[in-house]
């Protein structure tokens, strides 16, 4: 079915938006679950969601075949955002992990707005089945999101055991 109404390309545009976050934030993770090495359990659970994430752009891009669309390869707005989030100077205190927390934190939340306004459009637009994949997809974000704050403060410890003496 192609996008006849003003609604259907608005949804269809703010698919390729989730599209482009996911694939820039499959990258993100690549390199939050690299840093931390020495933080086994934060390893395992950036690697999961690493795969749900790149699992999410399959399944937007399956939103998009339902338009018969492809995902475009044009960056909107949100991949000038990841951009700025990717760009945080991280390392020369040994608190990387703690900084890709607060990240993380930050950029699930704003994957948690982007479904919650898919859902909304998808409803709108009359198309329960992009509303179902999102609402999916919105279940793991905000796992994710739980996960991350409920460790925040253990890992703002670690990282200062780790932090080198300063003297
Ligand atoms: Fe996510």
């Amino acid at each position: 079915m192609s996008a006849d109404t003003p609604i259907e390309k608005q949804l269809i545009a703010w698919l390729n938006d989730a599209y482009a976050m996911e694939t820039s934030l499959a990258k993100v993770l690549q390199n939050h679950a690299k840093d931390a090495n020495d933080f086994p359990e934060v390893r395992a659970r950036d690697e999961q969601h690493l795969e749900e994430t790149r699992r999410h752009a399959e399944q937007v891009a399956q939103c998009l075949a339902y338009f018969g669309e492809k995902p475009s390869a044009m960056k909107g707005m949100m991949g000038t955002v990841m951009g700025k989030v990717q760009g945080v100077a991280t390392g020369m205190f040994g608190d990387e992990v703690m900084k890709n927390f607060l990240s993380d934190y930050a950029m699930e939340h704003f994957e948690i707005a982007c479904y919650r306004s898919l859902i909304a459009a998808a409803e709108e637009a009359g198309r329960p089945e992009v509303a179902k994949i999102c609402g999916d997809i919105l279940k793991e974000e905000e796992a994710m999101a739980e996960w991350l704050a409920q460790r925040i403060p253990d890992i703002a410890r670690m990282s200062l055991q780790q932090a080198p003496a300063a003297h």
